[in-house]
């Protein structure tokens, strides 16, 4: 599993603190717990290395995904008001054009 952390710097006067978020992967491994530390979300080292942990560790992928999307004011917001917009009030065209697009996804 990953999971986000806050760094407290501890320099005196940083308004800026807590640091963050930095990603953290955590697992089992001969029944001892292993962490990783990744880097700071959106970095693209860091998407390089959840790639890299996503050959052993497939869940990470779509966790990471999560994180991301938590860490980016204003993108849940986004999502969250997308799922409160009942597909009524959907144009007819962009109906069609995003059950065709979600068949040539499933291909
Ligand atoms: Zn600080």
């Amino acid at each position: 599993m990953l999971q986000l952390k806050e760094i407290k710097c501890g320099k005196k006067g940083c308004s800026k603190c807590p640091h963050g978020f930095y990603v953290y992967a955590y697992w089992r491994q001969n029944n001892k717990i292993r962490s990783k530390y990744l880097g700071k979300v959106g970095d693209p080292e860091t998407q390089r290395k959840v790639d890299e942990l996503a050959k052993d560790h497939p869940r990470v992928t779509a966790e990471y995904e999560t994180m991301y999307l938590e860490s980016t004011p204003g993108v849940k917001e986004k999502i969250l008001k997308g799922i409160n917009t009942p597909l009524s009030e959907c144009q007819e065209d962009n109906i069609k054009e995003s059950v065709s697009n979600a068949n040539a996804a499933a291909k």
